[in-house]
């Protein structure tokens, strides 16, 4: 079974405006905004608007539609970033051992500089 989801988390906040964020794109599927603490000169997290808790709860229960709307989110704010040319990095933190602190799926879009071998 994947986690339960819930929707106190920080994310789920900034989704429904309760707390600010940068926005740099939102669509039907998908919010982006600034990282807070950016480990690089871009880090842009990007969410589905779905309530699902982690990559592996939307892998498992989201719909083909949700996917693909989030698939293209991502690949659109790092073309609309300038990113693709330089290079970036994805990365999606998964339950404890992943170090995973928001329990809303995030994936990290990292760029703007040459990155290091791992960023969290
Ligand atoms: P995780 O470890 O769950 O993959 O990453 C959570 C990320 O969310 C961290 O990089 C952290 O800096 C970021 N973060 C935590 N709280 C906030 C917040 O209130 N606003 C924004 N924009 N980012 C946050």
């Amino acid at each position: 079974a994947t986690q339960p989801y819930n929707d106190t988390n920080i994310f789920a906040r900034i989704l429904r405006g309760e707390i600010p964020s940068q926005r740099v794109y939102e669509d039907e599927w998908a919010v982006a905004f600034h990282d807070i603490a950016p480990q690089a000169p871009v880090h842009i997290l990007v969410i589905p608007r779905g309530a699902y808790a982690s990559w592996d709860d939307f892998s498992a229960r989201a719909s083909a539609d949700e996917i693909a709307g989030f698939v293209r989110a991502v690949g659109h704010v790092a073309r609309e970033h300038g990113l693709v040319a330089p290079g970036y990095r994805l990365l999606a933190n998964v339950g404890a051992h992943g170090g995973q602190e928001v329990a809303h799926l995030h994936v990290h879009l990292f760029g703007g500089a040459p990155l290091g071998p791992m960023l969290s």
